[in-house]
């Protein structure tokens, strides 16, 4: 396992092309996994999509696990060739992206979805999703195609929840003893 390098946005324009489906499960992909899961947590990301490492495959990794109040408690989901079956409803999400460092965006994405892909091993599964993990499962699954959650922004919020953390801290200075 390792940590492989994140690509930003205007780097390289592999963020901006289609992935190709993964047709061979083998130990390179299973590799190819576990460095992509490494990558995500070491970066203290939730989803991590191949071509953010610089891998125009259809593979992502997610894990929504810490976040305290939707994380679903799935732990660590991975999903090969994945394609959204259903969507339903919607749901405002405030989303940054670890090829976008240190932004923050205000994005529409549905509230549930429905999901088919391949596990590493090649096994078809289904995957249903709400609230945040749908959140993430859209994001990641968008950066099989090119798609950057800035392209669907409706909002650039950095300097909102910048200043926000600011007021947080200095509300918390006035009030120690
Ligand atoms: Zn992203």
């Amino acid at each position: 396992m390792a940590i492989r390098r994140i690509v930003k946005l205007g780097e390289d324009d592999v963020l901006r092309k289609h992935a190709r489906r993964v047709d061979k499960f083998d130990r390179r992909l299973g590799m190819l996994l576990d460095d992509m899961a490494d990558t995500m947590y070491e970066a203290d990301g939730v989803g991590l999509a191949a071509p953010q490492v610089g891998i125009l495959k259809r593979a992502v990794v997610i894990d929504v696990r810490d976040d305290e109040d939707e994380g679903g408690g799935v732990g660590l989901i991975e999903l090969i060739n994945p394609e959204i079956m259903e969507a339903e409803g919607s749901q405002m999400c405030i989303e940054g992206c670890l090829s976008v460092p240190g932004r923050r965006g205000k994005v529409e994405r549905p509230e549930k979805v429905r999901v088919h892909a391949q596990d590493r091993k090649g096994r078809h599964i289904e995957l249903e999703a709400e609230g945040f993990l749908a959140n993430a499962v859209c994001h990641e699954i968008d950066h099989l195609d090119g798609i950057m959650y800035t392209d669907k922004m409706i909002e650039d919020v950095t300097d909102q929840i910048e200043e926000a953390a600011r007021q947080r801290e200095s509300g918390e200075e006035g009030e120690a003893e």
